[in-house]
């Protein structure tokens, strides 16, 4: 802690603020999708919802991806796919985000 200056320390983010997190999004293939809802049981934040027999990320605001994929990983029917990555903005500098890889499972 020593190591930040007073500003640094003052204007460390809390991340409650939803302007200086940006979530994960993933898309769902409701083509391909049996509402099994395994995706729901395994995703970590708990933000994803089932509506008329459909997953669906929750709304904006409420949205906590942090774009693990676990979810694309376990789907049974490859219905998911991952389209928005999670950030952090203000405090963080963003160096590579790289190409996304599905867990070690
Ligand atoms: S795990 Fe796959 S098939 Fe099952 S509800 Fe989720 S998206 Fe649909
Ligand atoms: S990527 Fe992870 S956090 Fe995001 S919806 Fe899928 S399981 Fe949940």
């Amino acid at each position: 802690m020593s190591k930040l200056t007073l500003k640094e320390r003052i204007f460390i983010p809390t991340y409650d603020n939803i302007e200086e997190l940006s979530p994960g999004e993933v898309e769902f293939d409701y083509d391909k999708c049996n509402a099994c809802a395994i995706c729901i049981e395994a995703c970590p934040a708990g933000t994803i919802i089932m509506e008329d027999k459909k997953p669906k990320m929750k709304p904006p605001g409420e949205n906590e991806c942090i774009f693990c994929g676990d979810c694309m990983a376990i789907c049974p029917k490859d219905a998911i796919s991952m389209k928005t990555p999670y950030r952090c903005t203000l405090f963080f500098k963003t160096i590579d985000h790289g190409k996304v890889k599905l867990p070690r499972l």
